[in-house]
């Protein structure tokens, strides 16, 4: 069948060799290989340019006119060099290889990763919680189920880059003429647009939506860690596979224990006689069991007590971190008469006085030992 070259250019079979000319500018400017790099557009341009070669040929205007394709065997061209394959080949050498190597994106786009915190105590973190989280992320739209549409019809594709998701401008730069390619506006990429977009997605294929989720935080969980909750992220434009859901938990700080890895540590204040003579006290545990902790007798200040196995539960293993106490001893300041008697008494049967430190014997970290150490370097 012969192809309607003035359907092509869209003019009529009375049209002037200029409204000729002027309809294949017209349709040049949106097809041209330096304009639209898609394939489909090349061919497009293949065809407005053969139809214009056609027309403006009295010869080969005559055949058409007749019913013929002067484009067919026996043309001008000879056999096959028709439409696409002969010109297209043309364009390849001109342009090198046209637009088609790039593709537009594909309107289904797999969902972004979403991340939520939530803080949790210390209790909580040392039994394991389940906690209640409410998500703000990318649903799927329930009204189009993904499809971005209204009704069942099929996203066409986009005039302003013929499909390839990207258009060309020529810049004028100090370089001369530069070719840039960006973002086509009007697909934004995808190189198909939806006729009728979806009321409530406006052709997204996804909302905004707010969900409430359990999460389930392990037992000896710390501040920082993530969970992930598979495919509970962000459901993809077009309605794509959602993402994952990270919950990144925060401990809060507890009132007596202060948490380093698994251990817990605390402190106790020991008056000084219980440190002299030893005594005993009790903590609840988070396990909110009271545990005994024994502070044996001439216990210094700064002393740790360990009970071993006290501490938190280690993450998705066995066994647990240490109780550390740490001791500060108290020194009485207001005494009675009684008790200075008594102090004074056991002062005088004392073979230790207070003397000079001799700091070449002290040992641990403390204040003094980090600054000789300082001066020492
Ligand atoms: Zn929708
Ligand atoms: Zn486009």
């Amino acid at each position: 069948m012969a192809r309607d070259y003035y359907g092509i250019l869209g003019v009529d079979q009375e049209a002037t060799e200029q409204e000729i000319k002027k309809a294949y500018r017209k349709l040049a400017r949106k097809y041209h290989p330096d304009v639209n790099p898609s394939e489909e557009a090349a061919e497009k341009f293949a065809e407005i340019a053969a139809a214009q070669e056609v027309l403006l040929d009295p010869q080969k205007r005559a055949i058409v006119d007749r019913g013929g394709d002067p484009m067919e065997a026996g043309g001008g061209m000879g056999g096959g060099a028709g439409f696409g394959g002969g010109l297209g080949d043309i364009f390849e050498a001109f342009f090198g290889g046209g637009g088609g190597a790039r593709q537009p994106r594909s309107r289904v786009q797999p969902g972004n990763d979403a991340l939520l915190r939530t803080s949790i105590t210390l209790d909580e973190a040392f039994a394991g919680v389940k906690k209640d989280v409410t998500v703000d992320t990318a649903v799927l739209c329930e009204k189009c189920h993904g499809t971005g549409s209204k009704t069942e019809s099929k996203p066409v594709t986009c005039g302003t880059c013929g499909g390839a998701g990207q258009v060309q401008e020529m810049q004028q730069s100090f370089l001369g003429n530069v070719m840039t390619t960006r973002e086509c506006p009007t697909c934004h990429g995808y190189g198909e647009v939806i006729q009728d977009p979806c009321t409530q997605c406006a052709g997204d294929g996804r909302v905004r939506a707010t969900r409430d989720l359990v999460v389930n935080i392990p037992a000896g969980i710390n501040s920082g860690m993530r969970i992930r909750m598979a495919s509970q992220g962000e459901v993809g434009h077009g309605g794509g596979p959602a993402g994952d859901l990270y919950v990144e938990v925060q401990v809060e700080p507890h009132p007596v224990f202060v948490r380093e890895n698994n251990d817990l540590h605390l402190r106790l204040t020991v008056p000084m006689y219980d440190a002299a003579l030893g005594t005993q006290l009790s903590v609840d545990n988070l396990a909110g069991e009271r545990t005994t902790i024994d502070v044996p007798g001439g216990t210094q200040p700064g002393d740790t007590i360990h009970l071993p196995g006290e501490g938190m539960p280690r993450l998705r293993a066995e066994g647990a971190g240490d109780m550390i106490a740490h001791v500060q001893v108290t020194v009485p300041t207001a005494l009675s008469n009684d008790e200075r008697a008594t102090l004074e008494d056991l002062r005088d049967g004392c073979p230790d006085n207070a003397e000079v430190h001799v700091e070449s014997n002290a040992h641990g970290d403390g204040f003094f030992s980090r600054m000789r150490d300082k001066f020492r370097r």
